[in-house]
């Protein structure tokens, strides 16, 4: 089992399969794209394998397959074969750009649970956001994701003057569809041009939301012992909505999370500059266990110890598209 210093058991991996990605969200990817790497730089699929299987001997229970885009990166099919296999929980994050060609593999799989980004339901908006005009296609393969029974969670960063205006819109597909909808809170990485401003907290969104419902029919959720939103319903709605909201009112306490960068290197958190490269001890016979104790070990209480009300402390990220939400 993987334990921190502060009491918290590490049981969930995050595996990026790719920096690279169809899209280009400006929260995300920095408009000048990022620096392309030789291939050498990154996982194999057989690397990426290997690491997940020695994770889940140290306890891992869950492998979340992120990016990136998780679905551009040409050998899927197998790494997700091979990761079935293992005896954990296995999800993935994706676009739902490319997701009508693999609807067949996840249900032979049994991969039954879907992240879906999707930051608009006005096409304008959403091309903007992305910087590339896939709204139709993601449109369509949420509705199947759905209509073929995938657990489906829809995830929208909310931008103040962007897409704030649209958080009842979401509510309201909650209410038609068994969906979890989870608002994240928009979060400072490389290139991505983040400043206060444009924040819009869980507190403003709730508070947008009471005032469109009633109050006794916003239910609040029971949270669970790892949470990463916190969840509301409204009464008689088929899913759900909830609130990631890392920079107002982190989930620190009880995080679980581990990163596995598409090049090899473990971050103990999102927001942390410190990695551990995994893939050039595993490529010269290192020991991968203390190298992944030591990770774990040197985790901060909170936040990777960065103040976001300090400019200069968030000047060491990579991209978001580099490190796997
Ligand atoms: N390409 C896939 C996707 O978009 O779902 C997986 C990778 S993406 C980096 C994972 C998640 O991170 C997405 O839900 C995205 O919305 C979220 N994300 C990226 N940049 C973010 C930011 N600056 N603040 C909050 N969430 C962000
Ligand atoms: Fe690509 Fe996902 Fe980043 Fe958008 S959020 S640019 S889809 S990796």
């Amino acid at each position: 089992m993987l334990f921190d210093t502060h009491g918290r058991i590490h049981d969930y991996l995050r595996i990026s399969l790719t920096e690279k990605c169809n899209l280009r969200c400006t929260y995300c990817m920095p408009e000048e794209g990022i620096k392309l790497r030789s291939k050498s730089h990154f996982m194999t699929s057989d690397e990426i394998i290997t690491f997940a299987k020695t994770f889940v001997g140290l306890g891992v229970k869950k492998i979340r397959i992120t990016g990136g885009e998780p679905l551009v990166n040409k050998d899927i099919k197998r790494i997700l074969t091979e990761l079935s296999k293992l005896p954990v929980e296995l999800s993935i994050t994706t676009n739902a750009v490319l997701l009508h060609d693999y609807f067949d593999l996840l249900k032979e799989l049994n991969i039954g649970k879907l992240n879906i980004s999707i930051d608009s339901l006005d096409e304008a908006s959403f091309n903007r956001i992305s910087r590339r005009k896939h709204f139709d296609v993601v449109m369509k393969n949420i509705r199947k994701a759905i209509d073929l029974n995938f657990e489906v969670k829809l995830n929208v960063v909310v931008i103040k003057g962007v897409n704030e205006h649209e958080v009842i819109d979401f509510v309201k597909w909650s209410e038609r569809d068994k969906v979890a909808v989870r608002f994240i809170e928009f979060m400072p990485f490389d290139g991505n041009k983040w400043d206060w401003s444009k924040v819009v907290s869980q507190q403003d969104m709730l508070n947008d939301v009471k005032s469109h419902y009633v109050e006794n029919t916003i239910i609040q959720l029971q949270e669970d012992d790892h949470i990463i939103a916190r969840d509301y319903q409204i009464t008689g709605a088929k899913g759900t909505f909830g609130f990631i909201s890392t920079i107002t009112n982190s989930f620190c306490g009880t995080c679980n999370r581990i990163r596995l960068t598409a090049d090899g290197k473990i971050k103990n958190c999102l927001f942390s500059a410190d990695e551990t490269d995994l893939l050039t001890v595993l490529r010269s016979g290192g020991d991968l266990e203390s190298h992944i104790r030591t990770s774990i070990t040197n985790k901060h209480p909170q936040n990777a110890g960065i103040d976001f009300s300090d400019k200069e402390t968030l000047l060491d990220q990579r991209p978001m598209t580099a490190i796997g939400g």
